[in-house]
């Protein structure tokens, strides 16, 4: 740590702005892994952003559909999903789907929205998370599968972007001209992996599903309540996790593995006899 009193040295900052950013690689990500949080959140007043890294463009199965074309539907879904769950706001960074990589480039981008927004929290997705495999003998019919490549390539970002570079004054430095000053952020919640910390989402589950219908290109309107029933038990096996592991009564749950990384130092107490 360089000395924050000579002349010309930019401090860091540490308060927060809003009480969280989601960063997933495509539009619905962020929707799975957090909608039913960032929806309680919400409506305790909290200001949520949700930034998504790419455009959508390889969520089809038609090839020939042009890009340009399922790119702006996906982003007029999100909002409308983004909607129905309260969120402040929306960003989308347009990466090209499937082909997102941790570069210079892109961890500018979330340095920019990081210093901009200021989240005490950011969620995303756990980059370290590649293999997901059920014990074949424990489960004979159960298929793993793979990460995707842009879910692992944003994890990866956005945790450089948070450490070193967003609280750096020396990193990025064409964005101290943007009025984007350096900011810590203070924890991070990895969706999509073990998790050592649940949520009640029991007042929201249903608030996740029905924005998940936003995503119209994704779903087919004839599986509603298919989709509403496979999210609660989703949750519900997720609130027995918390159970077992917490001791949380909990009905649905979604749950998030949490590394706090900054901890505000606590308000002075004035003492004994010293109040003003
Ligand atoms: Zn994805």
């Amino acid at each position: 740590m360089g000395d924050r009193t000579a002349a010309g040295a930019v401090e860091m900052i540490t308060t927060p702005e809003f009480e969280a950013m989601v960063i997933g690689a495509h539009p619905d990500d962020n929707d799975f892994g957090t909608a039913a949080t960032s929806a309680l959140w919400a409506s305790q007043g909290k200001k949520v952003v949700w930034v998504v890294m790419t455009d959508g463009s390889e969520g089809s199965e038609i090839p020939d559909q042009p890009d340009e074309e399922l790119m702006l539907l996906r982003e007029r879904e999100q909002r409308a999903a983004a909607e129905v769950y309260g969120i402040t706001a929306v960003e989308f960074l347009r990466n090209r789907d499937g082909h997102l990589v941790n570069t210079e480039d892109t961890r500018r981008q979330v340095v920019r929205l990081i210093r901009k927004y200021r989240p005490r929290v950011v969620f995303t997705h756990d980059p370290t998370r590649h293999i997901f495999a059920p014990d074949p003998d424990e489960n004979p019919n159960a298929t793993g599968y793979l990460n995707h490549p842009d879910h692992r390539a944003t994890g990866n970002i956005v945790l450089d972007s948070i450490f070193p570079f967003a609280g750096n004054p020396r990193s990025f430095r064409e964005l101290l001209a943007e009025g984007l000053q350096p900011y810590r952020v203070h924890e991070v919640y990895f969706f999509g992996t073990e998790s050592n910390t649940y949520v009640n989402v029991s007042e929201t589950i249903d608030v996740k599903s029905e924005g998940l219908m936003r995503h119209a290109s994704q779903f087919n309107p004839e599986d509603r309540e298919k989709l509403f029933e496979r999210m609660r038990e989703r949750a519900a096996i997720v609130a027995k996790e918390a159970r077992e592991k917490k001791g949380l009564d909990i009905q649905y749950a979604e749950g998030f593995r949490r590394v706090k990384i900054h901890v505000p130092p606590e308000p002075k107490t004035p003492a004994p006899g010293n109040e003003e």
